[in-house]
């Protein structure tokens, strides 16, 4: 046997496509549909080769020192990582026993279910948050902390949910984290989207197991670039930077994420954008007879109108040009997860639906 047992079970995360022609309308990875800030071009331009020929900074400390002084909190308690993928591989080895195991909601970020099982431990899901609707078995929600205390070694939260788009109050994740026996990471990729979130938790005096995780990839436009980070406690963090590879955060990334984040102006108007798109383009679902979920990211999770199904009509909108995501599991196969895009992208995507109707 040359491959790891574990490794030949596996099944591999399939991320959403990339198609090579440039011309689709591309909704279906969650990426910004505007540029990242004029500043890291600039950054770019500028950047000096000499700094290639040497390896990156392996603590990253200025990108440390920009996040820890916006957050209020000291370089100790933050992380970078090749994409916040990067910190939830790190966090299944540092937080995880080899009889543990990881919980998260289900559905949520199915890469999750994948670090379990390249971990060979169990995964534990547990019941969306309100329950979907047509979803049967209710969740047990996040509320019942005597319930879930010892539900899993390392729990992913993602906050807003993905596909879902709900949101949970910053309340009800501190009384889960307080009452919950292992560590709770709060993955925060589109909280820029959403109306609120869990910063404050996470450099809050007396946290002990309570890490918030963002990342570059969505509301600041770099998906590209593969940066994000994390906040919380100094022991924990301490953990992630064991485990990591020494270079983790290649020289490029960390001077243009850098820039990236000291123009949060930017990055706000961008998200402000997409929030009103998200607005009207949910009206207009909703027009048309379908059950759009209230998003509080830059995605919905929506039921079609019948007699079109989510799947017929993922496949009449790829044939189309137009890329959305589609999860065929039970609590999920009957919607569609469509990115928010530009307003000119979301108006070709009505249409796209409305011809299909006809
Ligand atoms: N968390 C969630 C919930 C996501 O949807 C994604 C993007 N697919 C990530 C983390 C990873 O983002 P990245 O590695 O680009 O930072």
């Amino acid at each position: 046997m040359l491959i790891a047992r574990s490794v030949e079970r596996l099944e591999p995360y399939v991320p959403g496509e990339q198609p090579k022609n440039r011309n689709v309308v591309k909704l279906n990875t969650n990426e910004n549909p505007y540029p990242p800030s004029p500043e890291c071009a600039r950054v770019l331009a500028g950047f000096d080769l000499d700094r290639l020929r040497r390896y990156p900074d392996p603590e990253f400390a200025e990108l440390r020192k920009a996040i820890a002084g916006r957050n209020g909190c000291g370089v100790e308690n933050v992380f970078v990582g090749n994409g916040s993928d990067e910190i939830l591989s790190l966090s299944a080895k540092a937080f995880v026993e080899n009889d543990g195991t990881i919980g998260s909601l289900d559905p949520s970020y199915s890469l999750y279910k994948t670090l379990a099982a390249i971990r060979d431990v169990e995964w534990k899901g547990l019941q969306g948050l309100r329950g979907l609707k047509g979803v049967e078995g209710e969740g047990l929600g996040l509320s019942n902390s005597s319930v879930l205390s010892n539900f899993s070694s390392l729990f992913l939260l993602t906050n807003p949910n993905a596909p879902t788009g709900e949101f949970v109050e910053p309340e009800a994740v501190a009384e889960f984290a307080k009452g919950f026996g292992g560590v709770v990471i709060v993955d925060e990729a589109y909280a820029d989207f959403a109306r609120a979130n869990c910063m404050a938790l996470a450099t809050a005096h007396g946290n002990r197991n309570l890490i918030v995780m963002r990342t570059f990839s969505k509301s600041y436009s770099l998906a590209g670039l593969r940066v994000g980070y994390c906040v919380g406690p100094a022991e924990l963090v301490a953990a992630l930077y064991k485990v990591k590879d020494s270079y983790n955060v290649d020289a490029v990334a960390q001077a243009v994420a850098l820039a990236a984040y000291a123009d949060e102006a930017w990055m706000r108007a961008n998200a402000e954008k997409i929030k009103a798109t998200r607005r009207w383009f949910s009206q207009e679902l909703e027009r048309r007879g379908w059950d759009v979920i209230p998003s509080e990211a830059n995605f919905v999770f929506a039921r079609p109108a019948a007699p079109a199904t989510a799947e017929e009509l993922f496949a009449a909108l790829r044939a189309g040009g137009i890329y959305v995501r589609y999860f065929k599991t039970p609590n999920t196969r009957d919607r569609l997860r469509v990115t928010i895009g530009t307003d000119e992208q979301m108006k070709t995507l009505l249409e796209a639906i409305d011809a299909s109707y006809k």
